[in-house]
């Protein structure tokens, strides 16, 4: 049997880690999978990077990566990948809502040959409508731009080890790993599954949060609000045609009202449409000037690995 690596990012946990630990050490280990835990504390304000120490220091086979600050889902996952060793690696929350049985059947497709296993949603869980609609409509936008459907996409993934060299060799530092994962291709299989409660701690997305990522994700992965611009701009210059020709035949008719209100319009119409544009162009601008500044994805301030008999410590740790 071949080694599995399973990357946990986990913000502010500390109720979760021993669990999931025990849980997905129960399981794999009945399976008979042999496996790895790499455990990336995403900058915790709580004590999730004690207990990821003491899990470490107990079981060789716990990884902990600490950030040194709170740098994102997105990031944790990169760096989980990058510190998996396994010949294939599967992603998954530490909240246990993705059920580790799911796991099993993952691991079992890749030995088939599958080489990039998508974890996808049965139903989205308990969501209120407002959320629902936010989540449909960004789904609908990256489905589009990633050209394939996304909407019960989710994190929890089996990739083998080539699709994950594949997702870190890509040079974007903005890498939204849902989307990243069906666009480098390679054989791919979905399987469905049942999102859980939550067992113990809260949701870390605030509704600001969402709507940042969103914005944040479609920026990164599609021009498409961009087209958008060049659309309104064409629309509000057929508009302003025809009103124009209308102005004209009126005043050479001799009907030249004080036209206040159709200028009025006109004027806040394109001065908004105008005003929309820059915002988004500016939005890109400024994710440009993230990405040119090439600053790294992550920094980790403190790895801990329980050594085997013989060390292999910064042996096949891939750089990012
Ligand atoms: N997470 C993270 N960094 C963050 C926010 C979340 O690593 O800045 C992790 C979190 O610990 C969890 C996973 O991402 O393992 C999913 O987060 P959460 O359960 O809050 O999201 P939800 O399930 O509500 O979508
Ligand atoms: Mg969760």
């Amino acid at each position: 049997m071949k080694l599995l690596s399973v990357v946990l990012p986990a913000y502010n946990e500390e109720q979760m880690i021993e669990e999931t630990w025990k849980t997905l050490e129960r399981i794999l280990k009945k399976a008979e999978i042999p496996f790895e835990l790499v455990f990336v504390n995403d900058g915790s304000s709580d004590h999730t990077w004690e207990k990821i120490e003491t899990i470490s220091r107990r079981d060789s086979q716990v990884t902990g990566v600490c950030f040194s600050r709170n740098f994102g889902k997105e990031a944790a996952i990169v760096a989980g990948l990058a510190h998996a060793k396994g010949e294939a690696v599967a992603v998954m929350d530490c909240d246990l809502q993705h059920p580790p049985e799911t796991l099993i059947r993952m691991y079992q497709l890749w030995m088939q040959g599958y080489e990039v296993v998508e974890g996808v949603k049965k139903d989205r869980g308990k969501e209120s409508f407002f959320h629902k609609e936010c989540a449909g409509f960004f789904y609908r936008i990256m489905s589009k731009a990633a050209k394939v459907d996304m909407r019960n996409a989710s994190d929890f993934k089996l990739l083998d080890q080539k699709a994950v060299e594949s997702i870190l060799q890509m040079p974007e530092k903005n890498l939204f790993f849902r989307a990243a994962s069906s666009w480098i291709g390679y054989k791919t299989i979905s399987v469905e599954f049942q999102v859980e409660e939550r067992r113990a701690g809260e949701s870390k997305w605030s509704a600001k949060s969402l709507v940042e990522y969103a914005f944040t994700n479609i920026v990164s992965f599609t021009t498409a609000p961009m087209q958008f611009v060049t659309v309104t701009g064409l629309l509000c210059f057929f508009f302003s045609l025809i009103l124009g020709v209308y102005s004209l035949i009126q005043y050479f008719g001799g009907h030249a009202v004080a036209g206040y209100t159709t200028l009025l319009i006109v004027l806040l119409l394109i001065g908004s449409a105008i005003m929309m544009s820059l915002g988004i162009i500016g939005y890109y601008i400024a994710k440009i000037y993230e990405e040119v500044k090439q600053r790294p994805r992550y920094i980790v301030s403190k790895i801990i690995r329980k050594k085997k008999e013989d060390s292999d410590e910064g042996k096949n740790q891939r750089s990012v």
